[in-house]
């Protein structure tokens, strides 16, 4: 028997774990370990909550948790709870999948000053991450600037930008929708370095905001290229172009804005005691296509400023680290004897939730030629594991009782917050029979 440790149950654990599953069928069994108490990271922590229909891949996700060789074991928190030195004893395999959940910084100053919050921090505190739940953003401001040009700007903007009745059928928790419904916010600015052919908005996500209740999109149509140089884009690019062109035609105003403020590059955030603006340089583009500055610098209304520029993964002990890259040091998914790594914590934050499906299946065929079904010197895995754990007082949560979890979450739904996520408080612990001392 081999035994695999997956650390982290985003996209990139499950799809690997599915994969070692398929290579091993019955002669492995793989533990997937996360430091929260319910699994698929980012699909329930990151993908927007109006974007129900993505986050309906991890039914796929538990089919790989039922199947019978695979494990979840919740609220272990690898580099704390256990190290990575302890599970490369008790496991033929280790794989990080721990995603990229820090924010880069913006490098500017004021970026401290209450009002300045980083995507992770904002995207966790309106999906109830229990690390960023409490973040309580100052929603009492007229403006606001979103700083990117990402699709996670988009969901950002969108969420600040959307009614009340607009949530309807998404997992918004409750306290994200009552400070947005009282949010006094009424002008969103996207800021990006660089111009319209080079965002990286998909189509989908920029055709919504043409779509909302009770705000209008714009952009200045000076900002955007002749229509013929769009012929030279892909075709996605070409089809996310063309919502910025309508975007800079008149439209019926509706009371929320939200203004494209494109070669604007962000030098230092200003106000007193809290943000009052964003202080942004012009820039324009370089024979290469990057941003250069020109000199000329203008204040952008903002009380609150949300940075979108991307994310690094945190470091491990003994875990060799890309810091370019902000990511672990890996060829190919290898890191070193016996520790692989995929997904974000592999090739940094990008790509989709279906990116990681060939990343992982990759890297557990590597695994699978490394390492023959078993060479009769079998390990503890997943027994030792619960041994140590369980000297240490540590409560693992399992499969059932993220369950057990989930029908605690919809009994808490109300009407309009179709599902209370609740493992920000303490409650789940009560739900499991397990009330914190
Ligand atoms: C705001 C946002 C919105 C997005 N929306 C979409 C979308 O709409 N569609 C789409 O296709 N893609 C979307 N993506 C991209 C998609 O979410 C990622 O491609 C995917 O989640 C990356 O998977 P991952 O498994 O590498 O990381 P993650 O999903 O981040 O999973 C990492 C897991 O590791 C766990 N972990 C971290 N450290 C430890 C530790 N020390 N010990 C134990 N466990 C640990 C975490 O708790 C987490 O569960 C979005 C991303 C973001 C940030």
């Amino acid at each position: 028997m081999r035994h695999f440790a997956v650390i982290g149950s985003g996209p990139a654990g499950f799809y690997t774990a599915e994969a070692l599953a398929k290579a091993y069928g019955d002669a492995a069994k793989i533990d997937i370990i996360d430091k929260l108490p319910v699994p698929y990271g980012l699909i329930r922590f990151g993908v927007a909550p109006d974007h129900q229909s993505i986050k309906a891949v991890s039914r796929r996700y538990d089919k790989v948790a039922e199947g019978g060789t695979v494990r979840f074991l919740g609220n272990v928190a690898v580099g704390e709870a256990v190290s990575i030195e302890e599970l490369k004893q008790l496991y033929d395999g280790v794989i990080l999948a721990t995603g990229a959940p820090n924010d880069r910084k913006l490098g500017i100053t004021g970026e401290d000053l209450p009002g300045v919050v980083g995507s992770a921090a904002f995207v966790g505190w309106y999906n109830g991450h229990p690390e960023f739940a409490g973040l309580d953003p100052l929603l009492d401001g007229a403006a606001a600037a979103v700083i990117g040009n990402g699709n996670v700007a988009l969901d950002v903007a969108r969420i600040l930008a959307k009614t009340r009745a607009e949530f309807a059928g998404s997992d918004i928790v409750a306290h994200a929708l009552d400070s947005l419904d009282a949010s006094a916010i009424r002008t969103i600015t996207i800021v990006g370095r660089r111009g319209p052919h080079q965002i990286a908005m998909t189509a989908k996500e920029l055709g919504e905001l043409g779509h909302l209740d009770g705000t209008v999109p714009h952009v200045d149509p000076a900002d955007l290229p002749v229509a013929e140089a769009d012929g030279a884009l892909d075709p996605g690019t070409r089809k996310s172009v063309a919502h910025l062109r309508d975007f800079a035609q008149p439209h019926a105003d509706k009371p929320k804005h939200i203004e494209f403020d494109f070669f604007a590059r962000p030098v230092a955030i200003e106000g007193e005691g809290r943000a009052e603006r964003l202080i942004v340089e012009r820039t324009a583009l370089d024979a290469a296509g990057q941003s250069i500055g020109t000199g000329e610098t203008y204040a952008i209304p903002a009380s609150l400023i949300v940075s979108c520029i991307g994310y690094h993964t945190p470091r491990i002990d003994g875990v060799p680290y890309d810091e370019r890259g902000g990511k672990f040091a890996n060829d190919g998914g290898v890191i070193g004897d016996g520790l692989y790594c995929v997904g974000w914590a592999r090739r940094g934050p990008s790509g989709t939730i279906g990116t990681n499906r060939p990343d992982g299946y990759e890297v557990a065929e590597c695994i699978a030629a490394l390492l023959p079904a078993s060479d009769g010197n079998e390990k503890r895995g997943g027994e030792g594991l619960d041994t140590l754990l369980t000297a240490r007082m540590v409560r693992a949560t399992s499969f059932d009782d993220w369950r057990t979890i989930e029908a605690a979450e919809t009994a808490a739904a109300r009407p309009d917050a179709p599902r209370e996520k609740i493992v920000y408080h303490a409650d789940w612990l009560a739900v499991l029979g397990h009330p914190q001392p």
